[in-house]
């Protein structure tokens, strides 16, 4: 890999810095922004000249909503979220789920730290921006582009997959990489793509091998960041991270352009869908209550049974599902018959869908999208549960209608 290292001036790259609010993690909010923008130019330079200028229109977009997610109150922000852990915060290497899914940060001992990490949130994120992508509305999607840009970006960054969290005890070392790094980021660029990132996005469906290789790649950069003696040390490091992170990130804006023009995936907001589990094969029925004002869920292996639901998007990127019968959408609790069947639920339910290898993840607001929606082990019952991506009664496949 050939890289260039020039001192420049003023980077033509700051569109967006100059936003409030901005809390910084790992890259800081500057410095995502800037592996953004030279993922971007990547392209142009590597000759996807049809890609760049899909993207081009809405450089400002994509520099501005690749720093939310390290924004106070912003949905993809929790505590150790945007990390997906290779390795301990001492570098012992973690095990993987059998189906090759790293955990998020921090705590080791957390039931929920499959959903949200750094793969949940961006796949997430890919499902939305592919949805309003398919709705026509392209400034939306790119917001959601951009919110996985920014997870591509930091699985690029050493602390970030060996748990160096902010609160642990090398909190220093990941402080020192983040304070060096902040100060040197706009010198570092590459100066051209890698072809076999670029394969390696196309040919993947779920991106499961690239971020397992992307956090392999930063993960062992583990000795040099805990054991450098000053900034000096870091330097070379620091350097080859951000410029393997522009190049995963042009790969991937490469792999969603195509996703988007010339393929039918993604789901469709407004369309009619049944729903069956993907381990029993049972569809997702919906039952009326008697004052006919909310809808309760079970599963059924009849499929003349199932409840046609239809999905739509809300601006934060998640999907409320409406029984098409009732005409109501799935509300809170909507998953296990209530004692009282006319006690009122709470709120109309938000989730985010996410396409993972064992079938689609569908986790709720009210868990804040930690918990999946699963078949339970008692018949017919549909429950949430920490997300197991080895659980198959935790997927779904959608059919539409
Ligand atoms: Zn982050």
């Amino acid at each position: 890999m050939s890289l260039k290292r020039i001192i420049t001036t003023a980077a033509a790259v700051s569109v967006a810095t100059a936003v409030a609010g901005k809390k910084a993690y790992a890259w800081k909010s500057s410095t995502h922004e800037h592996i953004a923008m030279k993922a971007l130019e990547l392209l142009s330079i590597d000759g996807y000249n049809e890609a760049y200028s899909f993207y081009s229109p809405y450089r400002e977009t994509l520099a501005v909503f690749t720093q939310k997610p390290d924004y106070k109150g912003d949905v993809d922000k929790g505590k150790g979220w945007h990390y997906y852990c290779v390795t301990d915060v001492n570098g012992k290497k973690l095990p993987s789920s059998k189906n090759g899914y790293l955990k998020s940060g921090k705590n080791l001992l957390s039931t929920a730290r499959y959903s949200r990490n750094a793969r949940s949130i961006f796949e997430d994120n890919y499902q939305s921006a592919l949805t309003f992508y398919r709705l026509g509305n392209i400034e939306k999607s790119m917001e959601f582009v951009a919110r996985c840009v920014h997870m591509v970006a930091d699985v690029g960054c050493t602390p970030h997959t060996t748990n160096l969290t902010l609160t642990s005890v090398q909190n220093s070392k990941h402080k020192r990489y983040e304070y060096y790094t902040s100060g040197v980021f706009e010198k570092y660029f590459a100066d051209k793509g890698d072809g076999e990132v670029y394969n390696l996005f196309l040919s993947d469906d779920c991106f499961g091998d690239c971020f397992n290789e992307l956090s392999r790649k930063s993960a062992s950069d583990y000795d040099t960041v805990v054991n450098a003696h000053g900034e000096d040390d870091l330097c070379e490091t620091v350097e080859r991270s951000l410029c393997v992170a522009q190049q995963y990130v042009a790969a991937f804006l490469l792999r969603f352009y195509n996703d988007a023009v010339s393929s039918d995936r993604g789901l469709l907001s407004g369309s009619r869908y049944i729903v069956r589990n993907a381990k029993s094969g049972e569809y997702i029925c919906a039952d009326i209550s008697d004052n006919e004002r909310f809808v309760y869920c079970y599963t059924d292996d009849d499929r003349e049974d199932a409840s046609v639901l239809t999905l739509r998007i809300s601006g934060d990127g998640s999907y409320t599902l409406v029984c098409d019968e009732a005409k109501l959408p799935l509300a809170s609790r909507p998953f296990i018959k209530p004692k009282d069947k006319n006690a009122a639920p709470k709120d109309i339910i938000h989730f985010k869908i996410a396409l993972t290898p064992n079938g689609y993840r569908i986790t709720s607001c009210d868990s804040k999208y930690q918990k999946a929606l699963s078949q339970g082990k008692l018949d017919d019952m549909i429950i949430t549960q920490y997300y197991n991506p080895d659980d198959l009664s935790q997927h779904w496949i959608f059919e539409k209608v």
